[in-house]
């Protein structure tokens, strides 16, 4: 499978000089499978370059699965052109995990006065389904899901093609249980042998303390889950607003140090790198 990131930035996009590298844009993700299956995963701002290049390829079909609907995770819905195109058809996964229905809570996102076009009024067909069972079968790739601790709720996704695997938990505060939130040997074993775990890594240790309850995580905390789950590359995720460029290399590089310590546990040290609004990864 082929994992792109679109968005890596958290809480509201971000642009300047100083945040070149690791980009503004706030969450968007997409996974091919190696038959060309298309799954997306949220609808942050990194969504609308994304739409571009899906025009661009004429793609006609994809599937659309959501982690919450907190503004940054669905600010580029209304830009993502292929919602224009009649010949699109999008399916579009609710969960248990979320909020409520899926097209009930986009259909508030996407209406008048906030924004011109209704939401049920948009020219592609979008199929509102449900999720049956524990997992989900697209193409080759197979889904499952796990609770984030977060306010508000929110979904983690693993994702496993040909024993290649990849785990999103972004929005996920693991020194806090929130609402319907798992404990840390949960996520563990939801994380476990994953090739690349990419989760909220927020803040520094040192910031931590006065947002705790926000619902992000430290990068100390998600060092020592990917260390104690096997995973073999962990990837930062859901940027603060305020980290700029320079700030965001000395976080890898001190979670990096965290990682080799014995503060991180035991178990071979994983590769750890931040995402950028362009990274790519092929699993
Ligand atoms: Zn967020
Ligand atoms: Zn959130």
């Amino acid at each position: 499978m082929k994992v792109r990131c679109w968005g890596a930035r958290g809480s509201i996009p971000v642009s300047g000089p100083e945040y070149v590298r690791y980009g503004g844009d706030t969450t968007c993700l997409s996974i091919r499978s190696k038959n060309d299956a298309l799954l997306v995963i949220d609808a942050g701002t990194g969504i609308r370059r994304l739409g571009c290049q899906l025009m661009e390829q004429g793609r006609e079909d994809l599937t659309l699965l959501f982690t919450h609907t907190h503004w940054d995770h669905v600010l580029g819905l209304p830009f993502f052109k292929p919602l224009y195109n009649p010949k699109v058809r999008i399916d579009l996964y609710g969960s248990p995990g979320l909020q409520g229905n899926i097209v009930k809570l986009l259909t508030r996102v996407m209406a008048p006065p906030l924004f011109p076009m209704p939401f049920a009024q948009l020219p592609s067909s979008i199929t509102g389904l449900e999720w049956q069972g524990g997992s989900l079968q697209l193409d080759s790739l197979r889904v499952t899901r796990i609770a984030l601790s977060h306010p508000n709720l929110g979904v983690g996704y693993r994702i496993e093609e040909d024993g290649k695997s990849f785990v999103f938990l972004t929005d996920n505060e693991l020194s806090q249980h929130h609402r319907g939130g798992r404990s840390f040997s949960e996520y563990v074993d939801f994380c476990r042998g994953a090739d690349l775990l990419v989760h909220d890594a927020e803040y520094t240790p040192e910031e931590y303390p006065s947002r705790r309850g926000w619902g992000h995580s430290h990068f100390e905390d998600a060092a020592r889950l990917a260390k104690v789950a096997g995973v073999k590359t962990l990837g930062l995720f859901h940027h603060n607003q305020e980290r700029t460029d320079d700030a965001m290399d000395e976080l890898v590089r001190r979670t990096r140090e965290f990682l080799s310590g014995p503060g991180a546990g035991s178990g071979p040290v994983p590769a750890c790198l931040a995402l950028t609004q362009d990274s790519s990864f092929d699993l």
